[in-house]
């Protein structure tokens, strides 16, 4: 059964080159919370999957597209909480691991064009207007809740950190940390990957998502490899080389987009000798799954 309280251990990681100009990398292993509802998916389902339980519901709706790590957390949350799972898959019908994986965990898969996916709420009413017992979960874990779930990331920590780095999707985390850092008054600078094409977007959804912060996270816009799931033979050679030198694995989508980034600041000098860095490796498996074929 997963615990609802899981800290996921500090590890430090030895690597040549943060040796060689005296910066020392830490990782924090969310994704060894679980093997498929992994890392930060986690850390945004906790609070509603605490909420639907408290309100008796029993369906978890949420949302996807056909690789979403999300999807696969939400169905094998599911499972372990008792819920019954139903996932909006955007565009036409398809086949592929990640969504099998969904289906052993028992969720049910509603593939929708991309057009009437647009309307995620309209969608959910339109079909479960007469079920109370069905659940809405935003795409990706977008939510007030979910910030708040990633905010105990900050508090788990065994170390203080000069900088801490974090992949940024929805930026549902990187919301999370920041509130975090405010709460425990810590000095540590967050610093934002965004995994996406003109990435700064982010920083209205951290706004939005109404979280009390007084400053914003740094967000570095230059490691998104074409956009989101993109790849480049580069990226995917720093993944390989990165697995097999530190033992942790890594996917192209996030974290590999994340300690490429981190690696490149420590090359240009951005990161000041003596430092100690946080990354925070949010897991992923659909990244390595969906672009297997690359390597
Ligand atoms: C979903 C995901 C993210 C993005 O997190 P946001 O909170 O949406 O910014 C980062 N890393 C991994 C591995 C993910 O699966």
């Amino acid at each position: 059964m997963l615990a609802f309280e899981f800290h996921s251990p500090e590890q430090e990681i030895i690597f040549p080159l943060y040796k060689q100009n005296n910066i020392r990398v830490f990782v924090k292993r969310d994704d060894l919370i679980h093997p498929y509802i992994s890392g930060n998916k986690w850390r945004k389902l906790k609070h509603p999957v605490n909420q639907a339980k408290k309100l008796a519901k029993q369906t978890l709706v949420t949302f996807g597209g056909a690789w979403s790590n999300h999807l696969l957390a939400t169905a094998a949350a599911g499972a372990a909480f008792n819920f019954k799972t139903i996932g909006f898959v955007r565009g036409e019908e398809v086949d592929n691991p990640i969504l099998k994986l969904c289906q052993i965990f028992g969720m049910e898969l509603i593939f929708v064009s991309r057009e009437t996916y647009k309307n995620k709420r309209l969608l959910f009413d339109e079909n479960f207007a007469l079920d109370p017992q069905a659940f809405y979960i935003d795409e990706g874990g977008y939510s007030e809740q979910g910030a708040l779930g990633c905010k105990d990331v900050i508090g788990e920590l065994t170390r203080t950190y000069d900088q801490i780095y974090c992949a940024g999707g929805t930026g549902t985390t990187l919301a999370g940390l920041q509130m975090g850092i405010q709460e425990n008054k810590l000095e540590s600078m967050l610093i934002g990957v965004p995994v996406l094409k003109g990435g700064n977007f982010l920083l209205e959804e951290i706004e939005k998502l109404g979280i009390q912060t007084r400053s914003l996270p740094k967000l570095l816009l230059d490691y998104h490899f074409g956009g989101y799931a993109k790849t480049t033979p580069e990226l995917i050679s720093f993944v390989k080389n990165f697995t097999r030198q530190t033992g942790i694995l890594v996917e192209p989508t996030y974290t590999g987009k994340l300690f490429y980034a981190l690696h490149d600041q420590i090359l240009q000098g951005q990161i000041k000798p003596h430092s100690t860095v946080l990354a925070l490796h949010t897991g992923g498996l659909t990244g390595i799954l969906g672009l297997l074929d690359k390597f």
